[in-house]
């Protein structure tokens, strides 16, 4: 199918050898990476208001000549050809240089159009281009593409227009004609070509969410194909839980469930049952009580004599899920913790245990899952981190002959933009209620470094029996100065609180032993301000504590705020967050009133993701976050939503299968190495 547009671009009028090393250098390789490399903004000469104008920039005005033009000769036959046009109530002077012919076709009245470099302070135009009457069939919008050096704008143009002009009739259209019609979308050849030469800003327009459109489609089909495919069989790995020993371990715990956790866990319970594996998220703001869900989950997993694991980002987070656990089960299971710190001999018994299935329950970091570790039936995994587990965990899993059930756990609500991209290929339960009686932290921010107020603060509810958490930016974990601040804001809160109170520090690099000793101690309330980098994001949980402090908060993203602001709260006890900051720019001073105005996880999530960008959003470029050429996932995302309903409506019909309107579409889909590996599995 589409055989020339897979012929090199060597085919193409203009393009030599040399010409085509240059296009390979941008990626351009077959005709069709020509036809598809779409511009990344156009020059228009589209008439703006004066107003709008910016100085020393092309612009296009229309005016009337108020006299007739006044031309000078100077030099060798060198001309200057001054005029004055009247653009709405302004006088402008427009200068055109070695046209002096112009004057003849230009008289008083005439309604002018001229192009050029615009002069803000003088009012003035210098004219490169300029036409009698107005702008309606002003010079075409001119496609600006991404070059390297080696290739001109000029060049490309031209090799692109070549290509247009001999293989544009190859173009199949993908999209079955009734959706073409329902969203009113240009054919595809028509939009290539005016996302290329458009005709019009609005043709323009209509050419460009057509292929928004496409993308959007295209990558849901994807991901929801591969969700589909990844739904290996298994007999269903908690077909035959003991509802009885379930209920008793659900009644044993000191709260009721919330209808939310309910909803989610009968989820989770159906898609454990059912003979498929089970690939969920699991979503909800910091304190909403999913890990409580997930322990219920895992421990009907445990009824039916299955193995578990729970994998999480640190070794920290792993120490303290292992010991709440454990606090929840009592005997109920056997909890083995598995880290890199544990060595050794130690290391040896622990790993025959999980062997010879003496433990039910085994809690480490993510390297869990590639180690040497011989599970014994494993039923259940859960993983609670930041990004995701990728298809390559999937794969070892598969690899040791496993296929328990797995279900994600995000610290961060993660905007439904991002979850139906990022996470397309699993299904979601969303936790969207918080346990009753829970106060909303009360936010402040506070411009500058620790006021007497702030530590008059402190002092107070230290006083009542709270406790308090100060929290340094860390970038790097390892970074020394970053280290060195914290250190030196705990031996400046040690002078002013010691000895009345207990100043604990907290920091990533501290030994495991002594981290676990602060903690302790911070959890036992021996401790009652904990100065502490950002290793406590996570997961930390100490009721008893009711004032966040944040140093510096405006190098933190939102999410990240959120997550902090989550380590109080988390009692009965009204908490207050308060943030230090002194941002620079409108999008540091933005963050803190957000801040301060909402404690909904999920739309901070929202607002940061307007604020940062989808690349920045999980941290780094390490979140696998699909990059479309076209569409934006913030900006279009009804375009988004839509097209994940469709495709999830082609996919339950096996419509790429069925229908004859979806070949081209499926054999588009099928060419993704995800998916043609998949099917040969
Ligand atoms: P998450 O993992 O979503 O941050 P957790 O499961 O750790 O939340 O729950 C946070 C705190 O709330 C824990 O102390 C937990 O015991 C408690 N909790 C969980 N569910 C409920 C509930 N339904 N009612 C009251 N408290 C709850
Ligand atoms: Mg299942």
């Amino acid at each position: 199918m589409n055989s020339r547009l897979n012929l090199s671009i060597s085919e193409v009028k203009g393009i030599g050898e040399k010409l085509q090393a240059h296009l390979n250098e941008l990626g351009l390789f077959d005709i069709h990476d020509l036809l598809f490399y779409f511009p990344y903004r156009y020059d228009s000469y589209e008439i703006k208001p004066l107003t709008e104008l910016q100085h020393e920039e092309k612009a296009t005005i229309e005016g009337q000549l108020t006299s007739e033009p006044v031309v000078q000769f100077y030099g060798k036959k060198k001309s200057r050809l001054t005029m004055t046009l009247q653009v709405d109530q302004f006088a402008v002077k427009a200068v055109m240089f070695n046209r002096s012919f112009a004057k003849k076709q230009l008289s008083a009245g005439d309604t002018v159009t001229v192009t050029g470099k615009w002069d803000q302070h003088r009012m003035q135009i210098t004219v490169s281009q300029y036409k009698k009457g107005s702008a309606q069939s002003q010079e075409p919008i001119q496609p600006v593409y991404t070059l390297k050096e080696s290739v001109t704008l000029v060049t490309l143009r031209k090799v692109i227009k070549a290509a247009l002009e001999d293989y544009l009739e190859d173009v199949e259209e993908i999209l079955p004609e009734d959706t073409i019609i329902r969203y009113k979308l240009p054919k595809r050849q028509q939009a290539i070509e005016q996302m290329h030469y458009p005709q019009s800003r609005v043709l323009l327009k209509h050419a460009k969410r057509r292929f928004i459109y496409e993308e959007f489609l295209v990558f849901q089909l994807k991901m929801q194909l591969l969700r589909k495919l990844q739904r290996e069989s298994t007999t269903g790995n908690a077909q035959n839980y003991d509802n009885e020993r379930l209920t008793e371990f659900v009644q044993s715990l000191p709260f009721e469930l919330t209808g939310a956790q309910k909803r989610a866990l009968s989820e989770i319970l159906q898609d454990m049952k059912n003979p498929y594996r089970m690939n969920r998220l699991l979503q909800g703001d910091v304190g909403s009580g999913k890990t409580a869900v997930a322990a219920i989950a895992l421990y009907a997993s445990i009824t039916t004599g299955r193995q578990t694991a729970l994998m999480v980002p640190t070794e920290i987070l792993a120490e303290q899920h292992a010991a709440s656990l454990q606090e929840m089960f009592g005997d109920r299971l056997r909890i083995a913790l598995l880290t890199g710190s544990v060595k050794g001999k130690q290391r040896r018994q622990i790993l025959s245990e999980i062997k010879e299935h003496h433990v039910d329950l085994i809690v480490g970091t993510h390297a869990l899952i590639q180690e040497e570790v011989d599970f014994n039936r494993l039923g259940f995994v859960i993983v609670d981190e930041q990004h995701r587990f990728g298809v390559n965990q999937r794969r070892t899993l598969r690899d040791k002959g496993l296929h328990p059930d797995v279900l994600f756990m995000t610290a961060t609500p993660i905007p439904r933009t991002l979850a139906i991209t990022a996470f397309g290929d699993m299904d979601v339960s969303v936790i969207d209620e918080m346990p009753s009686g829970r106060k909303p932290v009360e936010t402040y921010w506070v411009k500058g470094q620790l006021t007497d107020k702030v530590l008059a603060f402190i002092q107070k509810q230290i006083k009542s029996g709270q406790q308090a958490y100060v929290i340094c930016p860390l970038i790097e974990e390892s970074d020394q100065l970053d280290i060195q601040n914290a250190i030196d804001l705990y031996d400046q809160l040690s002078n002013i609180f010691e000895p009345g109170v207990h100043v604990g520090l907290m920091h990533g690099r501290l030994s495991n032993d002594e981290k676990e000793g602060v903690m302790h101690s911070f959890a036992a309330n021996e401790v009652q301000i904990l100065v502490s980098t950002t290793v406590v994001e996570v997961g930390v949980n100490v009721p008893n504590a009711t004032v966040m402090v944040i140093h510096d908060a405006e190098r933190f993203g939102l999410s990240q705020l959120h997550q902090l602001r989550g380590r109080v709260g988390r009692g009965n006890v009204q908490s207050y967050c308060i943030l230090l900051a002194d941002p620079k720019g409108d999008v540091g001073k933005e963050r803190m009133r957000i801040m301060t105005e909402t404690t909904d996880g999920f739309e901070l999530s929202e607002q940061d993701l307007k604020l940062r960008g989808p690349g920045d959003f999980f941290g780094r470029k390490q979140s696998g976050m699909p990059e479309f050429k076209v569409g934006d996932m913030v900006h279009d995302y009804r375009a988004l939503e839509t097209a994940r309903q469709d495709a999830a409506q082609i996919i339950s019909g096996n419509l790429l299968e069925k229908n004859h309107e979806y070949r081209a579409l499926k054999q588009m889909i099928e060419k993704d190495p995800h998916i043609s590996g998949k099917v040969l599995d």
